[in-house]
């Protein structure tokens, strides 16, 4: 009944649930968003304690499911939805969105993305996602799954992975491990970019060469002696730099474009 389209796989062990909620941690007056809830695993539990639940799935067959199952909470919402469309943004109120998902593993790095947007009005975020996914949103410069999701959700939060979760707490059972991964949004910003756009398509580019040394790597953006001029080291590898150092060339290259706007191809029209 599961539809690998929509990257179905449900919960089932209570053991697993349980402790997914313990690290959740739901409050009554919490504002709980849960994406993709399925059956309702995680729903219920959440329920019990935190009755104004809003919940966002993409899957219509399930939309009855779900208001049957929970038909005696009047407070709970459903949107029939798509995460990655949706403006998590309408439902943030006077507190800040607490977000909550065992997420479709196959659209997981363009949720995540989507999900950072929504920084300023979140609180903190549990997902469950495939163990690699959670290594490489945690990972540091030198590890070898270093790279534009763990810089870009590092910007944003302070990730901190929980707990693994075998395949056969699911059915169907995935053909990956699965891990628990808590997001805490910056109250600010350790290393604000000037414009977040151009520190996207700077990571973006040098990631796109990841093998290559940064001289090569970033070659159409920035020149060796402007890599000297911020003390990085144009030898090194784009898994080498931290984030400190990609929001530094980031910077650089908004000041320069402000400096000759015309140049580079802007004009005052
Ligand atoms: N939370 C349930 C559980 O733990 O048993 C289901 C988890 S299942 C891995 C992912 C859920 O996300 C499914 O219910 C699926 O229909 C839903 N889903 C898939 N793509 C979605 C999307 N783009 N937006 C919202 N929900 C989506």
């Amino acid at each position: 009944q599961a539809r690998k389209r929509f990257g179905q796989n449900f919960l089932h062990d209570p053991g697993v649930i349980e402790r997914i909620i313990r690290a959740i941690n739901p409050k009554p007056d919490d504002a709980i968003v849960e994406i993709g809830p399925g059956l309702g695993a995680i729903t219920e539990e959440i329920l019990s304690v935190n009755p104004a639940l809003q919940v966002v799935e993409l899957d219509r067959d399930l939309i009855p499911v779900l208001r049957t199952k929970f038909f005696n909470y009047p407070d709970f919402r459903i949107h029939e939805a798509d995460a990655l469309k949706f403006d998590f943004s309408q439902l943030a109120g006077d507190k800040p969105l607490r977000i909550i998902g065992n997420l479709p593993y196959n659209i997981s790095t363009p949720l995540i993305f989507h999900l950072l947007s929504y920084s300023g009005v979140v609180q903190d975020m549990h997902f469950m996602l495939q163990k690699e996914v959670v290594q490489r949103m945690a990972a540091v410069p030198g590890d070898n799954n270093y790279g534009r999701l763990g810089i870009m959700t590092q910007y944003f939060c302070r990730v901190q992975p929980l707990f693994e979760v075998g395949a056969g707490a699911f059915r169907p059972a995935p053909k990956v491990d699965s891990a628990i991964v808590r997001m805490v949004p910056h109250t600010a910003l350790p290393h604000p970019a000037k414009d977040l756009g151009t520190l996207q398509s700077v990571v973006r580019t040098a990631f796109n060469a990841r093998r290559k040394t940064l001289r090569k790597a970033l070659a159409g953006l920035v020149t060796v002696e402007q890599l000297q001029s911020l003390g990085i080291n144009d030898g090194l590898r784009p898994e080498n730099l931290g984030l400190a150092e990609y929001v530094a060339i980031a910077d650089m290259l908004v000041d320069r474009k402000a400096d000759n706007p015309v140049q580079n191809g802007e004009s005052d029209d």
